[in-house]
């Protein structure tokens, strides 16, 4: 299946040697002592690994869903906290290319496609991520500006960025609630405090932060598009990348999981042969190989539908959710082929047991996911009467 043209082949190639030659080596150390990897990032900055989801003339590498999903998979194969790291950033790119007005493409893509300017997401608050339309940060106008208030909560990037794509209330009135949500573009310099960095199990080296707006103040044209009450259904659309991102990110520690599972069980022994012809050994490889494809079939196939259709609500849950469930699984069994060395910090498996449960949570829950993909399949085949 070709679903890349030769320029988009030639760079996911490159990434992949990038994992190869720079990432898989210093991995260990740099996850375990949870250092920010600068000069990783830098590289994938050169690389133009930021720019993937903006296309000219705001950037010069704009390429297809499908290949920003194999780059990203190539990246978490290395180490799925290069992936996290420019995850929010793809989001963001694509709600300003979506939506922007033209001023606000022209103030933040070029910048963002090279990666100077560096972008985040905050929807989640310590109330809830999912019920985002009963969230709290408000946004109160005042002649030409707006006075932001609230709290947001495990902002991935938020140190590092300079810009963040806040949703909130502007009509904290307004019936349904999520006519009254609007998404904000606030930049660093408007004042707005990362309060403190969050303590995770996995996703090491890049921060997860709590983001405090006490009475930030920010011009009216940081309003996404233009319009007050978008906010929510634009979002719904970014998170619809995000959602690719997150099933690729999973598809990317997966791989890293079965191939280093495979290798394992041909080089162990006991009982006189090579593990992997013990048939419970075997029927996990199997299984996990065939999850695995079925994993990344349905990755591209979101990723096509965003490029032809534009929208591809379902297929992208559908993907984010087959994708990190498999992800899961494949990372204990990756464990249990390891048998204590799995459980060991010299080896990889137990960062990919621990990378793997975030992307059953982040980007809207596996839960959350059902109800989107239910919501659609009725809304795509409805019963007439
Ligand atoms: C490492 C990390 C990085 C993150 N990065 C970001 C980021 O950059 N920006 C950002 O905005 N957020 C980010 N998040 C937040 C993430 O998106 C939320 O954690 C997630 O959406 C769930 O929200 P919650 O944690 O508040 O759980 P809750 O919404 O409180 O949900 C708790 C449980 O209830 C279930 N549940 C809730 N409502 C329903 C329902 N209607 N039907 C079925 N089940 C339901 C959920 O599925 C879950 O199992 C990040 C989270 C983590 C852990």
């Amino acid at each position: 299946m070709t679903r890349l043209s030769e320029e988009e082949q030639a760079i996911v190639e490159v990434v992949a040697e990038f994992v190869d030659r720079e990432v898989r080596e210093r991995v260990r150390d740099l996850e375990h002592a949870n250092a920010y990897p600068e000069d990783l990032i830098e590289q994938m900055k050169r690389m133009g690994v930021f720019g993937l989801c903006i296309p000219e003339p705001y950037g010069s590498v704009g390429v297809s869903a499908s290949c920003f999903a194999l780059v990203t998979e190539e990246l978490s194969r290395g180490w799925m906290s290069l992936a996290g790291a420019m995850g929010g950033h793809s989001v963001v790119s694509h709600l300003l290319t979506r939506f922007g007005t033209e001023e606000q493409k022209k103030r933040y893509l070029p910048r963002m496609a090279t990666g100077e300017l560096r972008a985040t997401m905050a929807l989640t608050e310590p109330g809830g991520g999912s019920d985002l339309q009963h969230m709290r940060t408000i946004a109160r106008r005042t002649g030409d500006a707006y006075v932001v208030n609230g709290t947001k909560t495990w902002i991935t990037n938020a140190r590092r960025s300079g810009l963040v794509a806040l949703l909130c209330r502007t009509d904290p009135q307004a019936q349904p609630p999520h006519r009254g949500i609007s998404v904000l573009l606030v930049e660093r310099e408007t004042g707005y405090t990362v309060s403190r960095d969050l303590s995770k199990l996995g996703y090491k080296g890049v921060e997860s932060c709590e983001v405090v707006l006490d009475d930030v103040e920010v011009g009216s044209d940081a309003l996404l598009g233009g319009e007050e009450g978008h906010g929510f259904a634009q979002m719904m659309r970014g998170l619809e990348v995000g959602r690719i991102q997150v099933a690729a990110r999973a598809v990317g520690v997966a791989r890293a999981a079965f191939e280093d599972a495979l290798r394992y069980a041909q080089e162990r022994h006991s009982f006189g042969r090579p593990i992997w012809q013990h048939q419970s050994v075997g029927n996990y490889l199997a299984d996990m190989a065939t999850q695995l494809s079925a994993a990344r079939l349905l990755m591209l196939d979101a990723a096509e539908r965003l490029d032809s259709a534009g929208r591809c609500d379902l297929e992208a849950g559908m993907a984010k959710l087959f994708a990190s469930e498999a992800c899961m699984q494949i990372a204990l069994n990756a464990m249990r082929i390891h048998g204590g060395y799995g459980y060991s910090t010299e080896f990889d498996i137990e960062r990919y047991f621990r990378d793997a449960p975030l992307m059953i949570i982040g980007e809207g829950t596996n839960e959350i996911q059902r109800n989107v993909i239910a919501k659609q399949l009725v809304s795509r085949h409805p019963v007439a009467g």
